[in-house]
């Protein structure tokens, strides 16, 4: 799967900054912080940037990877998710030395029961760790 075929898949005009940002997302293959993405695209257009990401998000292309800490990160979908909906209900694993954040895709998040009276939107799980090149 490349960038422009994630566009058109998901309904998305093709623009250059659209396949650039995308680009980077499959390069990495982890989850990406706006200033991660800032710097590899060599400018600084953070508007477009954000409203980018927003849209990649909307139109099911990348989720938010929860991992605990304060910085939001975006990771790519694995391929189910479209405009109506996101089912990346997977574990994110956040290594503490270096930061980066990786979808866990064979660890998915079990279904959690709530208090009476209370409704369950999301569900997230985090793992916090060491990543193979810290561990060592
Ligand atoms: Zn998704
Ligand atoms: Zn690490
Ligand atoms: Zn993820």
């Amino acid at each position: 799967m490349n960038s422009i075929q994630l566009l058109s898949n998901h309904q998305l005009r093709k623009t250059q900054f659209r396949e650039r940002v995308l680009d980077i997302f499959l390069r990495y293959e982890r989850a990406l912080s706006q200033k991660d993405l800032e710097e590899q695209l060599h400018e600084s257009d953070r508007i477009t940037l954000y409203r980018t990401l927003k849209t990649f998000e909307e139109k099911g292309l990348i989720h938010k990877a929860i991992d605990g800490s304060d910085r939001l990160k975006y990771a790519l979908c694995a391929g189910h998710c479209d405009v109506h909906a996101h089912h990346d209900h997977h574990a994110h694993f956040h290594c503490v030395t270096c930061e980066r954040t990786f979808c866990i895709e064979d660890v998915q998040a079990p279904a959690l029961d709530a208090p009476p009276g209370f409704e369950v939107e999301s569900t997230h799980v985090i793992i916090n760790g060491r990543c193979a090149e810290c561990a060592h």
